[in-house]
């Protein structure tokens, strides 16, 4: 049997976002409950691995280093918890790079979906925005939408969404799990 996966956003989804971008370690907040779901997932068999678009590298706003250090503080966070991040990938280019990984494009589900060797057809990821699920739909993994972050106001402006939508990680959570 191959590892089961649940892929995450994580501005908006783990984390508290920010219009003007989560920029150094004080301001990377978690959601309540988001840690704890990343643990319950793992009780449960279930790898995490973290899927995000971070233009601010792009944008000059905040460097690699300060990035690890934001990572680092969402590690240790959810070590505390009792929780494990398998993977972060993310992708630092701005639109105006063009390139393959920024979402809505497939890229960075793509990438882990080769290292890992996964087929993601049964892969949850589950986003805030609508990048998020045009990333999965393209990817041919399963898009899940949270309302935390931008989720309430990407349902408000495409009421069209049919994919499962959940107040928060941790209620996402619950269901995948309860699934099994
Ligand atoms: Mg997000
Ligand atoms: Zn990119």
């Amino acid at each position: 049997m191959t590892q089961a996966y649940v892929l995450l956003d994580r501005d908006g989804v783990i984390n508290y976002d920010s219009d003007d971008y989560i920029k150094s370690s004080e301001e990377w907040t978690p959601i309540p409950g988001s840690l704890e779901a990343i643990a319950l997932l793992n009780v449960h068999q279930y790898k995490v691995a973290v899927i995000s678009n971070q233009s601010g590298l792009g944008r000059g706003l905040y460097d690699e280093t300060t990035l690890t250090d934001i990572h680092n503080k969402m590690h240790r966070l959810t070590q505390q918890l009792g929780g494990k991040i398998d993977a972060v990938y993310y992708c630092p280019h701005t639109p105006s790079d063009h390139c393959l990984c920024r979402k809505p494009k497939p890229g960075l589900l793509n990438n882990f979906a080769t290292e890992k060797n996964i087929d993601l057809s049964s892969v949850y990821f589950i986003g805030d925005k609508l990048s998020d699920i045009q990333a999965a739909e393209a990817a041919g993994a399963i898009p899940m939408l949270v309302k935390t972050g931008k989720g309430q106001k990407t349902l408000n402006n495409h009421p069209e969404i049919k994919h499962p939508t959940f107040e928060n990680l941790y209620d996402a959570a619950k269901f995948i799990v309860s699934e099994k």
